[in-house]
C-alpha cells in the first residue's frame, strides 16, 4: 500500500479500506478532490451526484455509519453546490459613483 501511495502522490484518491485521502490524509473525498471533481465535471452537479453515488456504493462495505452519514459523506456535500473559492474583493470607494 505504501508504494502505490508513493506513485499515486497528488492525486487525492482514496486509501482503502480506511477511506482517507492518499495525500493529504483527509476523510475522503479531500477538500482538494471535491474542488477538481467539480472542475472536471464543468460544475454541473448532476455529473457531481452520481459520481459521488458510485464511490459511496463502493465504501458502503468497508465503512462503518449509517446510510445517512455516509450520504452526507459522499453525496450530501454536492447539494451545496461547488466550495467557493477565495474572493479578493476590491476596496470600495465612496463619493465617486457615476453622476455625483
Ligand atoms: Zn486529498
Amino acid at each position: 500500500m505504501d508504494e502505490w501511495r508513493l506513485e499515486t502522490s497528488d492525486l487525492h484518491l482514496p486509501l482503502r479500506p480506511s477511506w482517507r485521502c492518499c495525500d493529504d490524509g483527509m476523510d475522503w473525498p479531500c477538500a482538494v478532490y471535491k474542488r477538481r471533481l467539480w472542475l472536471r465535471s464543468s460544475f454541473r452537479q448532476e455529473r457531481v451526484a452520481r459520481w459521488m453515488t458510485r464511490w459511496m456504493r463502493q465504501a458502503r462495505p468497508e465503512l462503518d455509519g449509517s446510510a445517512e452519514v455516509l450520504f452526507a459523506r459522499f453525496v450530501g456535500w454536492v447539494l451545496a453546490g461547488p466550495l467557493p473559492l477565495p474572493l479578493v474583493v476590491p476596496p470600495v470607494r465612496f463619493g465617486n459613483e457615476p453622476g455625483a
